[in-house]
């Protein structure tokens, strides 16, 4: 027990110093970015080591998963803990999210905005989100196709559309934006995709600027020096932090 404690306090601490690094590339304090570590497929155990080493969010991809996570953890430690939801969220199963959840980052269809306004209001409580965004237009990825979109009027004016009846329904806060991007063999291969988000964001908070659109959920553990570099203030980190997944 001792020695996996030690090496997940290790990663972590090299995670953290990482982030210090790209932080000071670009003249950040390290405080706007949090780091968020993905423990799916992981034990509520290794939550619990990986908050015993000082991590406070976390975050899942599986609704199932996460629903039987977040109180085997909240067992095993007395220190807060924030969740987030990073995973594609099946109308059918919206349930799980309405409580629970610091924020979800993967917010990606006006239908599924409704179903959650609908649920939040009945609760008289409101939910923190992301709109997902699918920037290097991947057909595998959710959220709103906007690859392109600087040189696009219809993806454009379509996203516009969505976002100003989102913007309008009760119950939902949207904090800004979130993406994947994709598998590439060397990092700075990303750098366009987070740049692309963030001037995204940057021309929705104009637009709609009564709005809060301060996050931008980007970064995994192969880009995450990259994204931070562009701007990221969520970087959603898994194998750096808990090792490979099986
Ligand atoms: C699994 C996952 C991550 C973390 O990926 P790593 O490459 O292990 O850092 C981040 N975001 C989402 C949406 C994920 O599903």
């Amino acid at each position: 027990m001792e020695s996996t404690s030690t090496s997940m306090y290790d990663r972590i601490a090299g995670v953290q110093a990482e982030i210090e690094r790209a932080c000071s590339r670009v003249g950040r304090s390290p405080e706007t970015v949090t780091l968020v570590a993905v423990s799916k497929t992981h034990t509520a155990q290794e939550v619990a080591d990986a908050i015993s080493a000082g991590l406070h969010h976390f975050g899942e991809n599986r609704l199932e998963e996460a629903s039987e996570k977040i109180p085997a953890v909240a067992d095993l430690t007395e220190q807060p803990v924030h969740w987030h939801m990073v995973g594609h969220i099946q109308g059918r199963k919206a349930r799980y999210v309405t409580s629970g959840y610091a924020l979800v980052h993967s917010l990606d269809s006006p239908k599924l905005a409704e179903r959650l306004s609908r649920m939040m209001t009945e609760r008289s409580e409101s939910l923190d989100v992301l709109l997902e965004i699918n920037v290097a237009g991947e057909m595998s990825k959710y959220g709103w196709q906007m690859a392109g979109w600087q040189n696009d009027a219809a993806l454009r004016s379509n996203l516009w559309q969505d976002v100003r009846a989102i913007l309008t329904l009760p119950g939902l806060n949207v904090r800004g934006l979130m993406t994947m991007a994709p598998i590439v063999a060397e990092a700075e291969a990303t750098r366009p995709v987070f740049a692309a988000l963030r001037d995204l964001r940057d021309a929705l908070a104009m637009d709609f600027p009564s709005a809060d659109w301060t996050e931008l959920s980007m970064g995994m553990t192969d880009d995450y020096p990259v994204a931070i570099e562009e701007g990221a203030t969520l970087v959603r980190i898994g194998r750096a932090i808990f090792g490979p997944r099986l």
